[in-house]
């Protein structure tokens, strides 16, 4: 068989379709008819989610020496919120239309002469403040006493932490913190899929340095490293960019800021963003709290406030950028000329949900079946994989439609010489390898 890939980039219509085909991604609360901005992750997305995590996990954490792990509440002290800027600031300008009453995100508008849905002139209100975070209150009573906010971003757990973790775990700047886990946003307009909900994932990493001068330095290598994260799990380099923002798009007291951004079918959308924060959110706790957050250095007999870099990653955005950058559409033909289409997931094999399916050929020859089961639970302690039976042309369309890298099929020749075919999923080509050897092989390729 050859291949011809087509570079046809695929639309949200497909990806949403064959999210819920396939058991990815599903509305939340779907039997209801649905809740805005709220998704759930079925059987195969929940395992690509957890890969993405620990993938960043596994990179910002356990393959350094110098990032300690982190798990803070979602709900912490009021004051948080404002000592962050985020009762105050944190708000986005919202506009309804009098006539069709959608609501619109004001920056997100060309023009404030007429509503971009209806189309009637002069019947957007006057732009006004929306503030994002979630409430809700503790206790028994609901006054304001009791409210409370669900974090917008998992970054002030750490902050308002850091001596407790520095002290405890006897680090010195530069040192990072590493959290992941979920925010919540009252988003005006959730929308494309699940690229901006109201309930998500962030990834963050606070990165702590002294203030002797080299902050940019380690700034530029958080950049860099980042890059090749991306870069290491396959991400197309040419849907890929760092943009890097000027002085007026970043914050007053950011020195330098980077927003990692995908070619989405709707275009250009950020995945995480990375930024020089100075010593600005130390120092804005330290004021509310009175509480010291300096970094005591022993050799210096003095204290200093760490430079702050941060890179704040969204776990449902990079695993929905996983599902379309690794979408595919084939055209193949077979021996006889005929020509068919085949919808493939290329995930790196660290983030495929499945890495190996094994079949039988034949579902009805229990021999075929018995050695199959064998083969996968032999496999379980090393791999992902997944038993399946049924039509052979199926098994391999499904196995390809999620991803699967190899795919192993018992056969009667398996039952004489104790050889199995291993098919790999981009080239489609078999190989025929020994029972005691499949573990090798795919280790080899895993
Ligand atoms: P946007 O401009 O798209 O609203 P932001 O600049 O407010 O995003 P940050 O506050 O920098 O986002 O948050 C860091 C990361 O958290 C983002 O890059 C994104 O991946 C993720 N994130 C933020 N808001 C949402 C959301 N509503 N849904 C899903 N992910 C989100």
């Amino acid at each position: 068989m050859s291949t011809n890939a087509t570079a046809a980039p695929v639309t949200m219509e497909e990806i949403t379709a064959l999210a819920k085909r396939r058991g990815f991604i599903f509305q939340s609360s779907e039997i209801y008819g649905g809740i805005g901005g709220f998704f759930d992750y079925g059987p195969l997305g929940a395992i690509l989610k957890r890969n993405v995590k620990d993938a960043w996990w596994r990179e910002i954490v356990e393959l350094r020496d110098d990032v300690v792990a982190f798990d803070s509440s979602i709900i912490m002290h009021p004051n948080t919120w404002v000592a962050s800027g985020h009762v105050n600031a944190f708000h986005d300008k919202l506009v309804d239309c009098r006539n069709c009453k959608h609501r619109f995100r004001a920056d997100h508008l060309s023009s404030l002469d007429k509503c971009p849905d209806c189309g009637m002139k002069d019947t957007l209100t006057e732009p006004r403040n929306f503030n994002l975070m979630m409430q809700t209150a503790i206790g028994p009573m609901e006054d304001s006493a009791s409210r409370a906010y669900l974090r917008p971003e998992t970054a002030q757990g750490i902050f308002v932490n850091f001596k407790n973790i520095y002290q405890s775990s006897r680090r010195r700047p530069p040192f990072g913190i590493a959290q992941i886990g979920k925010s919540f946003r009252n988003e005006i307009t959730p929308g494309n899929f699940t690229f901006r909900v109201r309930e998500f994932e962030q990834a963050e990493l606070e990165y702590f340095v002294p203030n002797d001068g080299n902050d940019v330095r380690y700034y530029d290598e958080w950049v860099t490293a980042r890059k090749r994260w991306y870069s290491d799990y396959g991400i197309r380099q040419d849907r890929l960019r760092f943009y890097e923002l000027t002085e007026s798009e970043r914050p007053h007291y950011a020195k330098a800021g980077t927003d990692v951004e995908y070619l989405f079918p709707w275009g250009w959308g950020e995945l995480e963003s990375i930024a020089h924060r100075g010593t600005y959110d130390l120092d804005a706790h330290m004021k509310l709290s009175g509480k010291d957050l300096t970094y005591f250095d022993e050799a210096a007999k003095s204290k200093y406030t760490p430079i702050l870099i941060e890179s704040s990653a969204g776990m449902d955005r990079t695993t929905l950028t996983m599902l379309i950058d690794a979408y595919n559409t084939e055209t193949i033909t077979d021996e006889s000329g005929k020509e068919s289409k085949r919808v493939v997931l290329r995930f790196h094999p660290k983030i495929a949900p499945v890495q190996v399916g094994v079949f039988p050929l034949a579902r009805n020859k229990p021999e075929l079946v018995e050695r199959a089961h064998e083969i996968e639970r032999s496999l379980r302690p090393f791999a992902r994989t997944q038993y399946d039976e049924g039509n052979v042309g199926q098994l391999y369309r499904r196995q390809d439609e999620i991803g699967t890298p190899y795919c192993i099929m018992v056969d009667y020749q398996s039952l004489e010489d104790g050889t199995v075919t291993v098919r790999e999923r981009d080239s489609m080509s078999q190989d025929r390898v020994g029972e005691q050897k499949i573990r090798d092989y795919l280790g080899e390729r895993l």
